[in-house]
């Protein structure tokens, strides 16, 4: 395509885009009468963050702030400034999150980042600046983990990433590409965005709701790639997926795309072996082909074909990030995995498969986790951690069993998906 057919194209979905950022607003963030809206975005989805500024105001928002992001800023940052700066989150920073989640915010992370960013930075110095950020901003922290503010995480195009995704394609034509495969893949590339989606949810309530009332006592992955690992579940534990809900009965789509049923493993349980299926970037660098071996929840040994120095940050980054804080299963049809694409995103590319997380758990797949206090929680089995990294490990032979207390063996996934 030529820059003008480009231009003109991208000009043609304008409908469609102003659909997604309406789905964004009314699902993903549900915004209420007179509330404080934040916004995060890059500077370079500026037009389509007004877009959503637009749409949040016409919700009826009552004030929106936008926090604006730049890949370059955030490297010249690093590549300048001393670890020691990173460990701790500036005191405004920290004051600026806490008091926009106190005063009861929803807050919408528009991810667009060019997944080589931070290539060659030293991996210690992000890892350090989101621990920071994940232990010191208590209050946007817990009021998201403990379901009193609603957030919804989704995509938009910038060209750096869009020419990683599309390598092939001129950079005008990768944004257009990047843009029609957001759309597709966010399920709103049709006519009623927010019908699919309510469409979408009643699969999620179909699945999560067979995991809960099995309440399987541990599940057994195995895959021809080696993989064998068997996860223990907390005996408290509840599935989550598709559609989120705050304390106060708001329903919100915390990610766009979500095609993941999930939950938080027993912290102390898991042993066995476990291969990635698809790289992973963290922080702007790629592990690939790499494994982890678990005795007693810990990764005792592992081995990365690329970018072990970076895995080796990600485990060692706190005492518990060695352990694992979710499970997810993401059948093989999910249109991600359909669109044959590697995001270099974890929002999407988790949702091209069955997952793993090393780091914090989720207190929201705990019964009755509103009246836990957090050491509660861990002792019953959610891990505390200060980061939260996800691998994918669905491999399309990948076989699942759930076993119940008295060991009958149930197929959960045959081949890459569901199996009930
Ligand atoms: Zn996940």
């Amino acid at each position: 395509m030529t820059r003008e057919e480009c231009t003109l194209a991208i000009e043609g979905l304008s409908g469609q885009i102003d659909k997604y950022a309406e789905l964004l607003v009314r699902k993903g963030l549900c915004v209420r009468e007179g509330q404080e809206v934040v916004v995060q975005a890059p500077v370079e989805c500026a037009d389509f963050a007004r877009r959503v500024v637009r749409l949040a105001y016409r919700e009826g928002a009552g004030h929106v702030t936008v926090i604006w992001g730049d890949d370059a800023m955030a490297r010249l940052e690093y590549e300048n400034v001393p670890l020691e700066h990173f460990r701790h989150t500036p005191t405004w920073k920290v004051e600026q999150l806490n008091s926009l989640a106190e005063a009861g915010a929803c807050f919408l992370f528009i991810e667009g980042s060019d997944p080589s960013a931070l290539d060659g930075i030293d991996p210690a110095k992000p890892a350090a600046a989101a621990h920071a950020r994940n232990t010191e901003c208590l209050s946007f922290r817990n009021g998201m983990d403990f379901g009193k503010n609603v957030w919804c995480i989704a995509g938009a195009p910038v060209e750096a990433w869009a020419r990683k995704v599309f390598p092939d394609c001129a950079p005008y034509e990768a944004v257009y590409r990047l843009w029609l495969a957001i759309l597709k893949v966010a399920r709103a590339d049709g006519l009623d965005p927010q019908l699919d989606w309510e469409t979408h949810n009643a699969a999620f309530e179909k699945n999560k709701g067979f995991l809960n009332d099995m309440a399987f006592d541990r599940l057994h992955y195995t895959s021809k790639n080696g993989t064998d690992l068997t996860l223990g579940l907390n005996a408290k534990g509840i599935w989550e997926g598709g559609a989120g809900r705050t304390v106060d009965g708001t329903v919100f789509f915390p990610n766009i795309p979500t095609e993941e049923v999930f939950t938080t493993p027993a912290r102390t349980r898991v042993d066995g072996i476990v291969y990635s299926a698809m790289p992973l970037v963290h922080a702007g660098q790629i592990v690939d082909d790499f494994w982890l071996r678990f005795e007693g929840g810990r990764v005792v040994e592992y081995d990365a074909a690329r970018g072990r120095e970076v895995l080796r940050h990600i485990i060692e980054t706190d005492e518990n990030a060695a352990y694992l804080g979710e499970c997810a299963l993401v059948p093989k049809e999910s249109p991600i995995h359909q669109s044959g694409l590697l995001f270099y995103n974890t929002l999407f590319d988790e949702n091209a498969a069955c997952h793993l997380a090393l780091g914090f758990g989720f207190d929201e797949c705990v019964k009755g986790f509103e009246n836990m206090t957090k050491e509660e929680l861990y002792e019953i089995g959610v891990n505390d951690a200060g980061n939260h990294t996800d691998f994918m490990i669905g491999s399309d032979d990948l076989s699942i069993d759930g076993v119940d207390e008295h060991g009958n063996v149930h197929p959960i996934f045959r081949n890459g998906t569901w199996a009930f």
